[in-house]
């Protein structure tokens, strides 16, 4: 019994560890001016098709990228940058969405 209960408790903490090495991957924190990345699993980022490499994109018009997006606020040549759509939330700049506009 006592050993049944140990390994229960292993298992626990096994289980515990896996989620914590899940949690250290997340991307790398994006600068303070840019806010945190938005996740393409997002309610807000799925509604409009996010996702951080446009080439996995459907529907997406060639070369349409973040970075060339009327609504993109990154600097240019930055990895990642703010996006009007998503408030306080950074974008991937080879990412793509629905909403992408054509610059003026
Ligand atoms: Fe990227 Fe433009 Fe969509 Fe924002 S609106 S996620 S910058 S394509």
């Amino acid at each position: 019994m006592g050993s049944m209960s140990r390994r229960d408790l292993l298992r626990g903490l096994a289980t515990g560890a896996v989620l914590a090495g899940v949690a250290t991957l997340q991307p790398e924190p994006a600068r303070a001016a840019d806010g945190p990345p938005i996740s393409e699993s997002d309610p807000a980022a799925k509604a409009v098709k996010y996702v951080e490499d446009a080439k996995q994109a459907k529907g997406a018009a060639p070369g349409s990228t973040c970075a060339n997006c009327a609504l993109y606020q990154g600097k240019e040549g930055a990895r990642t940058g703010l996006c009007q759509i998503f408030p306080g939330k950074s974008v991937v700049a080879a990412g793509w969405c629905a909403s992408w506009a054509p610059q003026i």
